[in-house]
């Protein structure tokens, strides 16, 4: 018997522990997989900051709760309390996803992830290919990590002089030092130094704007000064998603580039924790069709 659209003595809950949470597309994106794939569980939002964190994965833990998502500020400080780490949540020292599997708790970063799968979505694949990337926060770390895991021959890291660059050389320094066997060499470069920018763009398969840089309020804004550093053979992603059509994917439309929103990322690292709690595959296009 289907359980759909229902609450019963097995429903299993899996959680979100953020802060700020109430604007999360997160819940009704999984109840209504859930639904549509007749699944016995129920996804709740939690607001839950760092102070309350380790308490909630203790209760969490004492209910036996399959999972959970993490999201700001909890990505690095859930670390501490979990048993074991995927690769992609040691390599950017950040945890989106929890699993629960008898008792031991393991953390997994899916941005990254949802990020390539998207763009294997759109028929791209990276290996051998060049990236050029700007940022190094939340965003732009699980891309560099997952990018570089996936195949990709060489990256150019830009970022700005703020408190993020140390992250930025440790994003390179890790994919440079510790991911010898896949062959990818990662540079670093100064988000001011736009020249430098035009030259890597030029020799790249792929620019992508890891920065929240075109969505509020930074509306209206792009990391590119001037259009003529992208041309139509050029595949540009855009981790922002409101607007659905920021300055960057409207300058790269312009000159007639493919031009990726972060709309697939965002629901495709949705889909790829949906399958480590339930196993199942979740109805990416029907979810898209319903909610987007
Ligand atoms: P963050 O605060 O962790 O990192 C911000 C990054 O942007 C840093 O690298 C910083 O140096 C850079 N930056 C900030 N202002 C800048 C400016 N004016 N010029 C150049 N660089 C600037 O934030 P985050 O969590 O990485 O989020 C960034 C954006 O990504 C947000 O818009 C967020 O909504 C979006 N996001 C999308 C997804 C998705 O699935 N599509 C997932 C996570 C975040």
């Amino acid at each position: 018997m289907k359980n759909a659209g229902r609450i019963d003595g097995r429903t299993q809950l899996i959680g979100l522990l953020a802060t700020p949470i109430g604007h999360s597309l997160s819940p009704a994106m999984h109840n209504l997989a859930f639904e549509k794939l007749g699944l016995n569980n129920a996804y709740m939002a939690f607001e839950v900051g760092n102070e309350q964190l380790e308490e909630v994965v203790r209760g969490m833990h004492a209910l036996n709760i399959r999972g959970y998502n993490v999201s700001m500020p909890n990505k690095t400080a859930i670390l501490q309390y979990l048993d074991e780490l995927d690769d992609s949540a040691k390599f950017t020292g950040a945890v989106n996803t929890v699993v629960n599997t008898d008792g031991k708790l393991k953390g997994y970063s899916t941005d990254g992830s949802g990020y390539v799968r998207n763009l294997q979505e759109h028929g791209i694949d990276l290996k051998g290919k060049k990236m050029t990337l700007v940022g190094s926060g939340g965003a732009a770390t699980p891309i560099a990590i997952e990018a570089a895991r996936a195949g990709l021959a060489e990256i150019s890291i830009f970022a700005r002089n703020d408190q993020f660059f140390a992250r930025a050389e440790e994003n390179v320094r890790i994919i440079n030092e510790e991911m010898k066997h896949a062959q990818v060499k990662a540079n670093i470069y100064a988000l001011e130094d736009q020249e430098k920018l035009r030259e890597e763009i030029l020799t790249s398969h792929i620019f992508a704007n890891g920065t929240g840089v075109g969505m509020k309020p930074l509306e209206g804004k792009s990391v590119i000064e001037d259009v003529s550093m992208l041309r139509s053979d050029l595949i540009v992603t855009d981790v922002v998603y409101s607007p659905a059509k920021s300055k960057l994917m409207e300058q790269a439309e312009s000159v007639g580039a493919t031009a990726i929103n972060g709309l697939g990322m965002m629901l495709w690292q949705g889909a790829l924790a949906f399958e480590l709690w339930t196993g199942q595959e979740m109805p990416v296009a029907y979810i898209k069709e319903q909610l987007f």
